[in-house]
C-alpha cells in the first residue's frame, strides 16, 4: 500500500490521479490532498478520499474548508510553508507534484529533502531549477519518476537500457489546434479557440502552451533534466495523431517508441505504480483507428516559442527561469483576452533581455528572478493593445 500526497489535487491532472486511486484501493491510500482556492473541490474530495490532512494554499480560504471539514478526522492546514512541511511526514511515501507552474517547486524540494519519491508533472519544476533539483534528488537518493506523457515514454523506453546507450530522443508534439496556420491567421484567435486541443484534455494553461509549442519547449528543458542529456541530444518531430508519445534513438541505430491513446492516467498509473506495471480498463488503442501515422518539422518561424525555450536553455543560468515566469503571466493574460497569441512568445523574448543574468543560481536566485521577471512582463501586457482597450 503506497500512501500518496497529491499536491495540486483539484487540477487535471490531480483528479485524474484520484481516479487511479479509486480504481486501485489495493495499491494506493491517499494521505494528503492539497489545493490552491478551489475549496469545495477540496472539501468534496476529503470527504470521498479520507486523507490525514488537506492543504488549501489560498489563506482566505482555510476557515471556509476548516468549517466544512470540522466534523470529520482530517486537518486542515493553510499556505506554502504547511505545505512543504506536510510533504515531509514519515506517513507518506510518494509525492504526486501536480501544482501548476512555479508554485510546485518549494514543496518538491522539500519533498526531496525528505526522501520521498516523487511522481513529477508540474514540469515547471524543472525548467526554472532543474540542476538544483536533480542535484538534490541524487544526494538524497530520490527517484523522480515523469507523469508528462513524453517524459514517461521516454523513461519507459529506457527499462533495461544503459543511459550511455542513448543517442538522442524524439519528443513528438501534436502540433496543437492551429498546425498549419499561419501568423495572419494567428493574430485574431482568443483564448477559447486555442483551448481546444484535438488530442488531449488537459489544464488551462497546459492547453494554450501546446497551442504556441511553448509546451514542446519546456519539455525539451524538462528531458535534459530528468535523463542527464546534451541539449543536441534532444529532437523534436511534429506527430499530429500524437499515438507515439515520444522514442529514444540508440547508439545502434535503433529506435524505440512507446505508443498508446492519449490518456494521461495511463502515465500518471505508471508513474505510481512504479516499478510495477498495473492493470486498467481504459480504451485500448486500435490500429484501424490509425491508417497513418505522420511525422513533419516543426514550424519554428510561425511557433518561435520552440527556439526561444531551446536557447533559454543553452544559455542556461536562470534564463529559463525567466522564461517559464513571463510564459506564465502572459499565458495567464492570454486567457483573459488581455494579450493576443503572437504577442505572448514577442513579450517572453524583450522579458529575457531585461532580466539580469545569474550563471549559478540559488533557490533564492530563483524566486527573486522569478519576481523580476513576473514584474517586467506584467509591463509588457499593461502595454498591449487589447490590455489598453
Ligand atoms: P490545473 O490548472 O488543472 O491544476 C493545477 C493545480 O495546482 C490545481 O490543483 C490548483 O489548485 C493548484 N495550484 C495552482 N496554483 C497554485 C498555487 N499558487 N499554489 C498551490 N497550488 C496551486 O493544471 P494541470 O493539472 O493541467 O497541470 C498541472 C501540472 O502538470 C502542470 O505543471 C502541467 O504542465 C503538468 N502537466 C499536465 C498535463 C495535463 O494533461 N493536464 C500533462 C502533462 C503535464 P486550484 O484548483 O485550487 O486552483
Ligand atoms: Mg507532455
Amino acid at each position: 500500500m503506497k500512501r500518496l500526497a497529491i499536491l495540486g489535487s483539484t487540477g487535471s491532472i490531480g483528479t485524474q490521479a484520484l481516479d487511479v486511486v479509486l480504481a486501485h484501493p489495493e495499491l494506493f491510500e491517499v494521505e494528503i490532498l492539497t489545493a490552491h482556492s478551489n475549496a469545495d473541490l477540496l472539501i468534496a474530495q476529503a470527504k470521498q478520499y479520507k486523507p490525514n490532512a488537506v492543504v488549501v494554499t489560498d489563506e482566505t480560504k482555510y476557515t471556509y474548508v476548516k468549517d466544512a471539514l470540522s466534523g470529520m478526522p482530517v486537518k486542515v492546514f493553510t499556505g506554502m510553508k504547511s505545505l512543504c512541511e506536510v510533504v515531509q511526514w514519515d506517513t507518506v511515501d510518494m509525492v504526486l507534484g501536480a501544482i501548476l507552474g512555479f508554485a510546485g517547486l518549494a514543496s518538491i524540494l522539500a519533498a526531496i529533502d525528505a526522501g520521498k519519491r516523487i511522481a513529477l508533472a508540474n514540469k515547471e519544476t524543472l525548467v526554472v531549477a532543474g540542476e538544483l533539483v536533480m542535484q538534490r534528488a541524487a544526494e538524497k537518493r530520490v527517484q523522480i519518476i515523469p507523469v508528462d506523457s513524453e517524459h514517461s515514454a521516454i523513461f519507459q523506453c529506457l527499462v533495461g537500457e544503459p543511459i550511455d546507450s542513448i543517442e538522442k530522443i524524439i519528443l513528438t508534439a501534436s502540433g496543437g489546434p492551429f498546425l498549419g496556420r499561419k501568423p495572419n491567421y494567428l493574430v485574431n484567435v482568443k483564448a477559447s479557440h486555442a483551448l481546444q486541443h484535438p488530442n488531449w484534455v488537459m489544464g488551462a494553461k497546459i492547453s494554450i502552451d501546446s497551442a504556441t509549442l511553448m509546451n514542446k519547449g519546456l519539455e525539451i528543458i524538462e528531458a535534459k533534466w530528468l535523463f542527464g542529456l546534451r541539449n543536441d541530444q534532444i529532437d523534436v518531430v511534429v506527430h499530429p495523431q500524437s499515438a507515439i508519445h515520444s522514442m529514444v534513438q540508440f547508439v545502434d541505430g535503433s529506435l524505440k517508441a512507446q505508443m498508446g491513446i492519449p490518456d494521461m492516467k495511463v502515465p500518471i498509473q505508471y508513474a505510481l505504480a512504479y516499478p510495477e506495471r498495473i492493470g486498467n480498463d481504459y480504451k485500448r488503442f486500435n490500429f484501424k483507428d490509425f491508417p497513418k501515422l505522420s511525422f513533419e518539422p516543426p514550424d519554428n518561424k510561425t511557433f518561435p516559442s520552440l527556439d526561444l525555450a531551446r536557447k533559454a536553455m543553452n544559455t542556461a543560468g536562470n534564463v529559463p527561469c525567466v522564461l517559464n515566469a513571463t510564459n506564465e503571466v502572459v499565458v495567464h493574460a492570454f486567457l483573459h483576452n488581455k494579450v493576443g497569441f503572437l504577442e505572448m512568445s514577442e513579450m517572453i523574448e524583450k522579458t529575457i533581455e531585461c532580466v539580469s543574468f545569474i550563471e549559478h543560481p540559488t533557490f533564492e536566485d530563483y524566486e527573486q528572478t522569478d519576481k523580476e521577471a513576473r514584474a517586467y512582463a506584467n509591463e509588457f501586457v499593461k502595454k498591449s493593445q487589447l490590455s489598453i482597450y
